[in-house]
């Protein structure tokens, strides 16, 4: 058997392409406005490139040197792939991550956007960016609280000027996910923001139905991660 070229993702993505433009009928929404986002952290890299051979061009990582390393290269390849990082971020990390990522998704302290707004301004890049916020507020989880998102959501477009373009969310582990997504929609539409990142392999579809515009699906994607 030849070493990566035998790997074919194209079936495995095309079912989850299926779906989510079957939940988006189901709930009388466009499947185009749904994009998918496929997580690509710690996966093998012969999946990598069988996930850009069956077309995709949108990828989530969470780590910024992880993303460098594997990304750097293909990016030249792949003049039209585009890179989330959905993973949380430190602030000696800000300036790697807006000179390297298309989409921060995971703002979420003022800190961290006033060292993202620095370096937006020192490497002349724009990244678009989504505030994260912890939804069901887990104290072991990164986010902005509820209460606290439509002050930091102000501050982030104000004050950082970044350029804010929606709310993500990792809802707990353990309850069903509907209201978590309910209630991030309604902070988003609260303050005019259009896009919303929530849905992963377990509750894509249901995060379609709550207005997902961005769906983070790693494992039913891919298969299982290594490590
Ligand atoms: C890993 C990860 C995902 C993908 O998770 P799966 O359950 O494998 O689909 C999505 N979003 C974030 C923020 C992640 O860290």
């Amino acid at each position: 058997m030849g070493m990566t070229a035998d790997l074919d993702l194209y079936p495995s993505r095309q079912e989850i392409l299926s779906r989510m433009a079957a939940a988006s009928r189901a709930s009388d929404r466009d499947p185009a406005a749904t994009v998918l986002v496929a997580v690509s952290k710690r996966q093998p890299e012969n999946r990598i490139d069988a996930m850009l051979a069956a077309g995709q061009t949108v990828f989530g990582e969470n780590r910024v040197q992880e993303a460098m390393q594997r990304w750097e290269v293909r990016r030249k390849a792949h003049a039209n792939l585009q890179l989330h990082l959905v993973g949380p971020l430190q602030t000696n990390k800000a300036r790697e991550a807006v000179a390297f990522f298309d989409v921060i998704e995971s703002v979420d302290r003022p800190k961290l956007a006033r060292s993202l707004a620095d370096a937006c301004e020192k490497e002349g890049r724009n990244p678009k960016v989504f505030i994260q916020v912890n939804t069901g507020e887990e104290p072991q989880k990164s986010g902005v609280a509820p209460k606290g998102a439509d002050a930091f959501i102000a501050s982030v477009r104000d004050e950082y000027r970044l350029d804010l373009k929606g709310l993500m969310c990792i809802p707990p582990a353990y309850e069903p996910p509907g209201p978590h997504f309910a209630l991030l929609a309604k902070i988003a539409a609260a303050n005019g923001l259009g896009q919303l990142s929530m849905g992963m392999s377990a509750d894509f579809e249901t995060a379609i139905r709550f207005g997902a515009t961005y769906v983070r699906v790693g494992s039913a994607l891919f298969g299982e991660r290594e490590g």
